[in-house]
């Protein structure tokens, strides 16, 4: 068994993850992420519970895999300037993470994260070329190439959620560009597009329920945010020959 940590911009989510994949003990966690030694205090804390949680069903936890949003190096276990996480700089959060639980930890970008599970036991299944796109605080991308994952020439990974779709999104991109695409597909981007056209909302969650009560705005926003997440689709499928995403 392993602990399974997907450590976003504003929450922790953790679990215990057996060899097929099945996971239990879920936990969610939320944060002010502007304080990296709070976050790591809650993350600490989050693992703990687990390794309880898993002693009370008599299993040990074997390994952490750990992942994180923005580039990472992996070789060296840091994560290096995440956009969404200001304020933290480089950070050698294997080393820290392990030398406090003395456990083995392996650390990947979140998007990463997403594409291997569905590789593993996902939509991706016995293909070979495929992504993975996540939508939270930003967008991440976790790219498959030929049965490998693609981490680009300096190995930091695909952040093809700042590739640059428009002359203005709905904000400016934490990255410090215009029109990321990040900035007009992510839960942010979708707050923001509803907020711009007059709903009282505060997350992404709040939007799909009106839209899902058929509040008229609501369902104009969704309109508006799938037509550009179609388009952000559609530039990687061209870039990539996706097999599925
Ligand atoms: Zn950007």
């Amino acid at each position: 068994m392993v602990i399974g940590v997907d450590l976003g911009a504003t929450n922790i989510h953790a679990g215990l993850v057996d060899e097929e994949g099945r996971i239990s003990g879920e936990v969610i966690r939320g944060y002010d992420c502007t304080s990296k030694h709070d976050v790591i205090e809650v993350l600490l804390d989050v693992l703990s519970s687990l390794k309880d949680k898993a002693r009370s069903v008599k299993k040990s936890v074997k390994k952490i895999g750990l992942v994180c949003p923005g580039p990472v190096d992996i070789d060296n276990g840091l994560l290096i300037n995440a956009t969404n996480l200001p304020g933290w700089g480089v950070v050698p959060i294997r080393d820290m993470i392990s030398d406090a639980t003395g456990m083995d930890i392996h650390l990947d970008n979140d998007a990463v994260g997403a594409v291997l599970a569905e590789a593993w036991v996902g939509k991706a299944r016995g293909l070979n070329t495929f992504m993975a796109v996540t939508l939270g605080t930003g967008v991440g991308t976790g790219v498959v190439l030929d049965g490998k994952v693609f981490r680009g020439g300096r190995r930091k990974g695909t952040e093809w959620g700042h590739l640059i779709m428009s002359n203005k999104g709905l904000y400016r991109c934490a990255c410090g560009n215009d029109g990321c695409i990040e900035t007009m597909c992510s839960a942010t981007a979708l707050v923001r597009l509803a907020q711009k056209k007059g709903l009282n909302v505060l997350s992404a969650k709040d939007v799909c329920k009106a839209a899902a009560d058929k509040d008229i705005i609501a369902l104009e926003v969704m309109d508006e945010f799938s037509y550009n997440l179609a388009r952000a689709l559609y530039n990687y499928s061209m870039v990539l020959g996706p097999e599925i995403i």
